[in-house]
């Protein structure tokens, strides 16, 4: 039997509400001990998942106590330690195990949300022999008692830290099991081969005929396309999850840095007329619309012998080699300089670019035909009054589809990518196992032989969803956790 623990959920900022988590096998008891419902029921005769109001009661510690573990109050003790005093009006409500969020007694205490009243009451908690949960801990439990596996306790912490609505909804698709569905399945498969080559390898009597030869290899084929179909998809989700690498380049002086600025809502950047203020490279990650950007702003493009903005220039130019979207700046105030042809054709041809026209509030000298002849799609804009920004939103939008937000009936449908590095990871040592298989089998090597390899993409599957993982693993995943959830 694990310990009582208990936490904050709702973090430590002021907020309406704040929830207060306990589990495990003291929760009723002590919840019992401190909470008292206007309708007259104990907390431990509460139905499940239902809303009690009541008032919460403090325990004064003992003169001396240090609230070290010696002198801490049992279950039970906290109102023999009165004088009581009541430290809110809230709500309580009690999930009994095993269907609880964690799988042990859990209870919440709904109360209002001033840090200072959350600390009292787990101060409260922890006089009666709860200690504080560690980050992830209540996930970790759920994990550990079975109630969701690996994918879906990794879809909890992506979920809380999403950056967009589309890394949000694949994340809750992955919470409801879209991809411990496909794991299940590929894992079953698997064991069905398995069995009968271990039967194979026991009872030499038995045979593999040619026509089950062919079934598995039909089988494992069919595995390794949807293992490689969701490898793909782990590139895209990295940029719905991380930003879409976005440089924005130009001359000195054409308004890059204003635009930064005008695009996060603040100014990050140092604007000024002199030429080569921005020297190195500015990443700053902004939500355009639905679309992530990390937005990198860059020294301007242009020789020099200054050996300081060389260095800028050459960090621009890797700026430009691992972007996957370019923002030329273009003053409009004045007419299109060689540097500007310069900064265009720095562009490799394959990386979507968007070319700005900025300084829209000052008359426009540069010549649009200019512009035609270069068959450059542009944006006017101006980045100090703001005209123009929201086109270039929408184009954003038309540029990265994958970020977009239409809602589906199936929510099923979402969560199918891989939006980690272990399970990509993990997928792909798979991947590689059932291809040595395949060519084993295809060669006819013997039983043994396949069997290994077969076993190698088992347990690779097994990880994923956490049915074959170390315990050091696990720890290592739920320390990404905050505390109380
Ligand atoms: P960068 O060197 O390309 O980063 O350019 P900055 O953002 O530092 O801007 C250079 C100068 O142009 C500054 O004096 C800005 O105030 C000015 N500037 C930038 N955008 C605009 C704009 O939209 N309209 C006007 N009138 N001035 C701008």
């Amino acid at each position: 039997m694990s310990d009582t623990i208990a936490a904050v959920a709702t973090g430590n900022v002021v907020s309406a509400i704040g929830i207060v988590r306990i589990s495990g096998s003291l929760a009723l008891t002590v919840a019992d001990n401190c909470f008292r419902a206007t309708s007259g029921i104990k907390v431990s005769d509460f139905e499940n998942r239902q809303m009690y109001y009541g008032e919460f009661f403090g325990a004064q510690e003992k003169q001396g106590d240090d609230s070290s573990a010696s002198t801490r109050l049992s279950a039970g003790e906290a109102e023999e330690s009165s004088p009581c005093f009541l430290i809110d009006l809230c709500l309580c409500t009690v999930s009994r195990a095993p269907n609880s969020y964690t799988g042990e007694d859990t209870v919440e205490f709904h109360c209002h949300g001033s840090p200072i009243l959350l600390a009292e009451v787990l101060r409260t908690i922890f006089m009666q022999g709860v200690r504080p949960a560690l980050p992830g801990e209540f996930t970790k439990r759920a994990f550990l008692n079975g109630r969701m596996d690996l994918t879906q306790a990794e879809a909890v912490i992506d979920l809380i830290e999403s950056e967009t609505p589309a890394a949000a909804r694949n994340s809750v698709g992955q919470l409801h099991g879209a991809i411990s569905l496909k794991m299940d399945s590929v894992y079953s498969r698997l064991l069905e081969i398995v069995a009968h080559f271990h039967a194979v390898i026991d009872y030499p009597d038995e045979d593999i005929d040619d026509f089950k030869i062919k079934n598995y290899l039909s089988t494992l084929r069919e595995i390794e396309a949807e293992l490689k179909q969701m490898l793909k998809t782990h590139e895209r989700s990295m940029v719905l999850r991380e930003g879409i690498p976005t440089a924005i380049i130009g001359r000195p002086n054409t308004g890059k840095s204003s635009l930064l600025n005008a695009l996060l809502g603040y100014d990050r950047a140092i604007v000024t007329e002199k030429a080569g203020t921005t020297r190195d490279t500015i990443e700053e990650k902004v939500l355009l619309g639905n679309v992530l950007l990390r937005l990198i702003d860059t020294a301007g493009l242009r020789k020099t012998e200054d050996s300081i903005e060389k260095l800028g220039v050459d960090r621009t130019l890797a700026a430009i080699n691992h972007a996957s979207l370019i923002v030329l700046v273009l003053d409009g105030s004045e007419p299109l300089k060689s540097e500007d042809y310069d900064a265009l054709r720095s562009i490799p041809p394959d990386i979507p670019k968007i070319v700005v026209v900025n300084k829209s509030d000052l008359p426009t000298v540069i010549n649009p035909s200019e512009l035609k002849e270069l068959d450059i799609n542009n944006f006017k804009v101006s980045a100090i009054s703001g005209e123009g920004l929201s086109s270039l939103d929408d184009e954003i939008q038309k540029l990265f589809p994958e970020f977009g937000c239409t809602p589906s009936a199936d929510s099923s449908s979402y969560g199918e990518l891989i939006t980690n590095v272990r399970q990509a990871e993990a997928i792909s040592r798979a991947s590689e196992g059932i291809r040595a298989a395949t060519a084993s089998l295809t060669a006819s090597v013997t039983p043994d032989a396949v069997l290994t390899d077969i076993e190698t993409a088992i347990t690779a599957i097994g990880e994923i969803t956490g049915r074959t993982i170390r315990e050091d693993v696990v720890t290592r995943i739920f320390e990404r956790f905050c505390v109380g959830k």
